[in-house]
């Protein structure tokens, strides 16, 4: 049954990859102080499969293979698409209200892959659809979890890759052999290499003839030995429960993925020089990843809106009406993303191979108004809650009964909310708002993640029909 444990998908990850953290080498990311508790997180998502009270939601049946991860299901309608939305939402949810990408953004590349590399392969008659469903294969039978390296280094951004003064500023093929090729270069803020089994690396952004040899995809294994794993945690081994109650379990990493002239096996390879589809695939891994992006975000403001609600009742300002109004604020907030997520499934596009992909424009709009408006509704729960949540004293100042007893009696608001429950609440506030792990961690995490602001503005007027309503004020106006 291809459904790792939690447990076995701790140990498959003691691998001998080659991790770096705070300028030294992990030999074991799973015992490590700081890169276990990201460990620990990626792992929920295999506790879920097997945890009876979510199963339904992220466990599937697969012809094929019997029981699988849902992840792995392949969108074939709009209600297939509603349950992927679902599935990640919950996963979110599941996983201490923190995203948990695990298996969501390798299967969004691959399921990129099957289209373009189905294309490709209708013009140069090369074998990538195959390679690809080769790797589909072992993921869904091994129940693997797969990061995607895509954006590079990029150099001068005012530069293509080919003429940037460092020839390795994109990841780029640097020998062709009869058995596969030889890559060279950096990809840059890749989500949790350090606990993945496979990592998919695709193309950033459009290439011209002159960048062929940066028109590449492929895959390798995370313990390949010519990769270097340079991590950045949004962690600290010194967190408690009651002052950070986000970032002590529910926290995400990234890497710095450097190719130190890795060789990737023929079967391996996606992409290999024919340019014209590195933008294409770029650009619809993208979708893919913000149908994802707008999916795991609706938890996230729920926990806003939440302890918005919560704070105002415990500092007994409940009900006055601009609270309320605030409240309703963050209701349009997460719910217009809601909104997004089930356009985009209803109004989705079939491609010939089959697959249902998510309608762009709801999508592009969903991922902007998110992004735009993320520090906005950070900022009405900080108002609601007061300068508490950061001037409080800690949690070790709650232990020392000399302290102790000024912070319970002064502290206190309604007589009937425990100074603890309201201090611990403040605190969360602050975690999820404004502390670096968590809270700032989301602000950057919302504007640039899946794709800059102007990334979202861009394409969504590449996919918008502005004409149809150019016409139509013509048509009023009885023009021509
Ligand atoms: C928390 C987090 C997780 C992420 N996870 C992943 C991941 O798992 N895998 C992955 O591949 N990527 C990941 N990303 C990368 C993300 O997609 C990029 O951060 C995003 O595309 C912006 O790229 P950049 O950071 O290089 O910034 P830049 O591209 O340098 O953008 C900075 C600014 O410059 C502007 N700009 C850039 N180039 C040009 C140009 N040519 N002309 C005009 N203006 C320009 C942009 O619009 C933006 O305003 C992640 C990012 C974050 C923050």
């Amino acid at each position: 049954m291809p459904l790792k444990t939690q447990k076995e998908f701790i140990s498959s990850l003691r691998d001998g990859r080659n991790v770096y953290y705070n300028g030294e080498r992990v030999s074991d990311v799973t015992t490590h102080p700081v890169l276990s508790i990201f460990v620990n997180h990626w792992s929920l998502l295999y506790r879920a499969k097997h945890d009876p009270s979510v199963r339904d939601i992220f466990v599937t049946r697969l012809d094929e293979y019997g029981e699988a991860s849902a992840y792995f299901r392949i969108p074939r309608s709009a209600s297939d698409l509603l349950a992927r939305a679902r599935l990640i939402e919950s996963t979110t949810a599941y996983c201490n209200g923190q995203f948990n990408i695990a298996q969501a953004i390798g299967t969004d590349a691959l399921f990129a892959l099957m289209s373009i590399c189905h294309e490709v392969d209708g013009k140069y008659g090369t074998h990538y659809y195959d390679n690809v469903m080769m790797l589909y294969d072992r993921c869904v039978r091994e129940d693997l979890a797969m990061a995607v390296a895509q954006t590079d280094v990029k150099g001068d951004r005012s530069k293509r890759p080919h003429e940037q003064d460092d020839p390795d500023a994109y990841v780029h093929i640097v020998e062709r052999r009869s058995d596969g090729i030889v890559v060279r270069g950096a990809k840059v803020h890749t989500t949790g290499t350090q606990a993945v089994n496979e990592i998919i690396v695709l193309p950033t952004r459009n290439m011209l003839a002159e960048d062929r040899e940066y028109a590449v995809a492929f895959a390798i294994p995370a313990n390949d030995k010519n990769l270097k794993i340079i991590s950045r945690a949004q962690a600290s081994s010194e967190l408690g429960e009651f002052d950070y109650p986000m970032s002590v379990r529910a926290t995400a990493q990234e890497t710095l993925t450097v190719f130190d002239d890795v060789f990737v096996p023929r079967e391996r390879v996606f992409l290999a020089g024919e340019h014209e589809y590195a933008g294409p695939l770029a650009r619809l891994f993208a979708l893919w990843h913000r149908f994802t992006a707008i999916s795991y975000k609706p938890p996230i403001g729920d926990q806003l809106l939440g302890a918005a609600a919560l704070i105002a009742e415990y500092n007994g300002i409940a009900g006055y009406p601009h609270v309320r109004s605030k409240l309703v604020k963050l209701i349009r907030y997460v719910e217009t993303i809601r909104a997004c997520i089930r356009a985009a499934a209803l109004e989705h596009r079939t491609y010939p191979t089959g697959i249902a992909v998510p309608n762009p424009v709801y999508v592009y709009v969903g991922k902007y108004h998110l992004a735009d408006n993320f520090h906005e509704a950070a900022k009405t729960v900080q108002d609601l809650a007061g300068g508490l949540a950061i001037t409080q004293p800690t949690s070790r100042d709650l232990e020392n009964p000399e302290t102790a007893r000024y912070i319970e009696k002064y502290l206190k608001a309604k007589h009937d909310v425990p100074t603890r429950s309201r201090l611990k609440l403040l605190n969360y506030i602050r975690d999820l708002t404004a502390s670096t792990y968590t809270g700032g961690y989301n602000y950057v995490l919302s504007v640039h993640g899946e794709g800059s602001l102007e990334a979202q503005t861009i394409s969504t007027y590449q996919e918008y029909d502005v004409e149809r309503c150019v016409r139509y004020v013509k048509s009023l106006l009885n023009i021509e």
